[in-house]
């Protein structure tokens, strides 16, 4: 087998089922290609070699010995550094808990490890999920494989821009706001938010708790699905999981079909501040589903103009209170203060005067802003308010039509530097995403194509209903495959080849 990293899960895992390859092949040949081309993505902030190969190694005794296997058993795998792993550096992208080591596993890490998936490392994200370009991260920015100047979307840009540049065939992510659907609409992957609830916050490093979500990255919808029956379903450790079980996504991926399927195209994502290479991309996949057989709608949602400024006093306000734990006194870093005693006041003070980056600090002043006596009314009311009527506009929605579907991000990724000192504009790029997390329902990525503009990946978004995560993967799967089979094959074969250590690309046809 020439190249492994090359393959899909889904290809791997028959690999292995075949007998064709072992679990420690597969792991050792994606961590030779980290070794190849990090230093110039930054993918991951800690790599685990000799842990993933003793996983892999068991991995293969229990094929071995015929064990029960999983559909995964085998097939390594990143996941983002805000996700909890036992024994192993767990920072959320933040100088406050550089070197932390966690005392347990999130669910979803326990799941992968009874699955037997090699973790291969801890993916880069913006500090503590906040950001759209991975440039808030305190250990320095991820690079986008297609573009080594531009950004890999955030705050997952890490395990985008691995899964992208084939360090891992599938990673975990965690989405707030967008963080899994955005990075993977700039690098050309498939991001799955599954139903608020669906998969198990139990270990992730919390953010805003009613909007967080884990969730699969992947090159292929049927990865995605893979990786999200393997890691989904009810957990009693997390007070918010639902009893639903989670079954028929892989089914749905493999075999979805566009014929009878009534699609909104959401009037309020899409226009004006959209590039138009994005807009170009998203039209030509629109008449792709039309001719699979979809019905294609035009459905009203007049309330998500208003979601992103509800957002963004949301998040902050629960950020401000999930983050009063990082005192000095609990975890990570311990700041004493220069002068004076060092009281608990003044050392938790100075920890976090040190220890919080500025976008870090900026959300925790307007969270707490939004809260206060007197502004609570005016802002996080009216913000909770503004979310519930979303709800309503989805439901409404969801009257009429089966999915609904629009860009992703209304850009192609940007270059590094050109936002990062105008957060509004960088909270600009959440602007489709985030009406699913105020809602709660379930979403996806996937590739539409390359924009003519740039010549970059440009995302499509599907949505669907609360619960019927499986309508995403009927529906993606059978786009995926309408689109793939007009561009022969997947896009990421025409992404640039990296060429090692160096830093640089060769540039695709479209960018030539
Ligand atoms: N870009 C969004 C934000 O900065 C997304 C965050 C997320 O999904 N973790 O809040």
């Amino acid at each position: 087998m020439s190249d492994l990293t090359r393959m899909s899960a889904a290809e791997q895992a028959a690999a292995l089922a075949a007998g064709e390859v072992s679990s420690v092949e597969l792991t050792e040949a994606h961590l030779g290609r980290t070794a190849a081309v990090d230093a110039s993505v930054h993918a991951y902030l800690d790599v685990s070699a000799e842990k993933a190969l003793a996983s892999a190694r068991d991995a293969d005794a229990r094929r071995a010995a015929g064990d029960d296997l999983a559909p995964l058993t085998g097939v390594p795998i990143a996941v983002k550094d805000n996700i909890v792993t036992h024994g192993q550096v767990t920072t959320a992208g933040s100088k406050m808990l550089e070197g932390w080591v966690p005392p347990y596993d999130a669910t979803v890490v326990t799941r992968l490890r009874a699955a037997g998936l090699p973790i291969l490392g801890k993916t880069n994200l913006d500090e503590f999920a906040m950001g759209s370009s991975t440039e808030h991260s305190a250990f320095g920015p991820t690079r986008n494989p297609w573009d080594l100047t531009r950004i890999p979307g955030g705050s997952g840009g890490g395990s985008a821009a691995a899964v992208s540049s084939f360090q891992a065939p599938i990673a975990l992510g965690s989405d707030t706001g967008g963080s899994i659907r955005q990075p993977a609409a700039v690098t050309g992957s498939v991001g799955v938010k599954p139903t608020y609830g669906g998969v198990s916050r139990y270990g992730a490093v919390a953010l805003a708790s009613s909007l967080d979500q884990i969730g699969p990255v992947a090159r292929t919808v049927l990865d995605a699905a893979l990786l999200h029956e393997t890691v989904g379903g009810h957990d009693p450790l997390d007070a918010t999981s639902l009893t639903d079980p989670v079954a028929g996504l892989v089914e749905a991926a493999r075999t979805g079909e566009l014929e009878g399927l009534r699609v909104g195209v959401v009037r309020e994502l899409g226009g004006e501040g959209y590039q138009s290479g994005v807009k170009a991309s998203f039209d030509a996949a629109l008449a792709v589903l039309e001719a699979g057989g979809a019905e294609i709608h035009e459905v009203s949602a007049p309330s998500f103009e208003h979601a992103l400024a509800a957002y963004y006093l949301i998040l902050p306000a629960e950020a401000s209170s999930n983050l009063a734990r990082f005192d000095g006194m609990r975890f990570g870093l311990r700041v004493e203060p220069a002068e004076g005693p060092a009281t608990a006041e003044r050392v938790m003070a100075a920890t976090r005067g040190a220890g919080f980056g500025d976008e870090v600090k900026r959300r925790i002043i307007l969270g707490t802003h939004a809260l206060s006596a007197g502004f609570h009314d005016a802002y996080y009311r009216a913000a909770q308010q503004v979310r519930t009527v979303v709800q309503r506009d989805f439901a409404a929605a969801f009257e009429q039509v089966d999915v609904l579907v629009s860009p992703t991000a209304p850009t192609t990724a940007f270059p590094i530097g050109e936002k990062i000192d105008d957060p509004l504009a960088m909270y600009l790029n959440d602007i489709a995403t985030i009406p699913a997390n105020l809602a709660g329902v379930p979403a996806m990525s996937l590739p539409s194509g390359l924009s003519d503009d740039d010549g970059l990946p440009v995302g499509l978004q599907i949505i669907a209903p609360a619960r019927q995560d499986a309508l995403l993967y009927r529906a993606g799967g059978a786009l995926e495959r309408a689109l793939t089979s007009g561009w022969g094959g997947s896009l990421l074969d025409r992404a640039p080849e990296l060429t090692g250590t160096t830093g640089e690309t060769e540039p695709t046809e479209a960018q030539r």
